[in-house]
């Protein structure tokens, strides 16, 4: 019991009528795209570990030796005795995989993106920022933290983008866009190629989150960014999804990363991530350009997928990566689904309001190297019984 339990039940209360309240369920990452809930082998479609590295020898023998070798703690903030050779090596390391001037690595994709957009807004009063309407929620607190107004684009509606632009912010300082370069929730990618041409054509700077393309697209699973080499300001993107580890990056110029280390809150006032994070991301920068082969199995298990969808009838937006949505509509009818898939054998979580629009709730397919054919002709049988 706490004195704050009152209040807290009431905002409970109105959740659970709302019909949003979420209660954690214990999952583990099992080989073959597996994943064990309540005792149960599930095929897991709803990891991000895409290309199957969080339990590869590799990543889990690094992390284990660098631990040994360093312990188990940082010791400090970054710019106190947190930074090691490891991390100044390790950031050397993902700007040539990213092929910036440089890179700084944080705690966690969340905290990279609601500390450096803050830390950007606030070195150019009056700047003017324009975002993808479905960017992630850690962009929108750090856009909330520095008190920054948005102009929204319809999502991947680059003509209404050039619209605002044309109207918007004519007299700012400066014009930063935001998006991502492959959506979380819906699987499409952002077109980076005409992206480009319009900041460069408005004269605005482009930030895109590659959370969930790094390691997947792009030239040696570099990310999509990497299609249009020097022509982006500014990317991030995780170690946590298909890097299999923990962990975020922010990668540009060396004046920006100079900036970061000097200004952004969440970068300097929190401790250094540990040796056996580094240890992981490390190998699986060494693995991931090489894996070609789990690239091209994963593009083509997301072409089966969406012609069985298509065949159920079912919408699948734009999805054309390793994240298709079945949009089902209605969350009561999501939840449902979602229920019968997992006594059949398969997790495939119900994504629904307010991670989404009202109306579009979905299950969100997310596809791992290791799944076979077999286990995505299994599913869209077990999904057109349920439907
Ligand atoms: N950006 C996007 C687009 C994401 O989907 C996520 C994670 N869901 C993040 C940032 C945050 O990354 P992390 O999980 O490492 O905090």
């Amino acid at each position: 019991m706490s004195r704050l339990d009152s209040p807290l039940q009431a905002a409970l209360a109105r959740i659970d009528k709302a019909g949003q309240r979420r209660t954690l369920r214990a999952a583990a990452l099992a080989p073959g795209g597996r994943v064990i809930r309540d005792g149960r082998e599930l095929v897991d479609f709803s990891s991000n570990d895409y290309l199957c590295l969080a339990r590869h020898p590799l990543l889990t023998e690094r992390a284990r030796e660098w631990a040994a070798r360093h312990g188990t703690g940082s010791g400090a903030s970054r710019l106190v005795t947190g930074t090691s050779d490891a991390h100044l090596a390790l950031e050397a390391k993902i700007a040539a995989f990213k092929g910036t001037e440089a890179a700084l690595i944080f705690a966690t994709g969340w905290q990279a993106n609601a500390a450096v957009i803050p830390a950007l807004l606030a070195a150019i009063p009056g700047v003017a920022v324009f975002t993808d309407r479905l960017i992630h929620a850690s962009m929108h607190a750090g856009i909330a933290m520095a008190g920054v107004r948005q102009h929204r684009f319809r999502h991947n509606d680059l003509d209404h983008l050039e619209a605002l632009l044309a109207s918007k912010g004519a007299d700012a300082p400066a014009r930063l866009i935001l998006t991502e370069s492959v959506f979380s929730m819906d699987g499409d990618r952002a077109d980076l190629q005409r992206l480009t041409a319009i900041a460069e054509a408005h004269d605005a700077a482009l930030f895109v989150d590659e959370a969930h393309a790094t390691g997947v697209l792009g030239p040696e699973g570099r990310g999509l960014s990497a299609e249009v080499p020097g022509r982006i300001d500014l990317v991030m993107g995780t170690f946590s999804k298909a890097m299999g580890g923990f962990g975020a990056y922010v990668a540009g110029s060396q004046v920006l990363i100079d900036y970061f280390v000097n200004t952004a809150s969440g970068f300097i006032f929190t401790t250094a991530p540990p040796p056996a994070v580094l240890g992981a991301i490390d190998a699986a920068l060494d693995l991931v350009p090489g894996m070609d082969a789990e690239r091209a199995h994963l593009a083509a298990l997301g072409d089966r997928l969406r012609e069985g969808l298509d065949a159920l009838g079912l919408d699948h937006g734009d999805s054309s990566t390793q994240i298709v949505p079945a949009v089902i509509g209605a969350e009561e009818q999501a939840m449902a689904l979602s229920a019968k898939l997992e006594a059949a054998g398969f997790l495939a979580s119900a994504i629904r309001p307010p991670t989404v629009p009202p109306g579009t709730s979905r299950l969100r397919l997310a596809l791992r190297a290791s799944h076979s054919a077999a286990d995505i002709d299994a599913f869209l049988g077990v999904l057109g019984d349920a439907l």
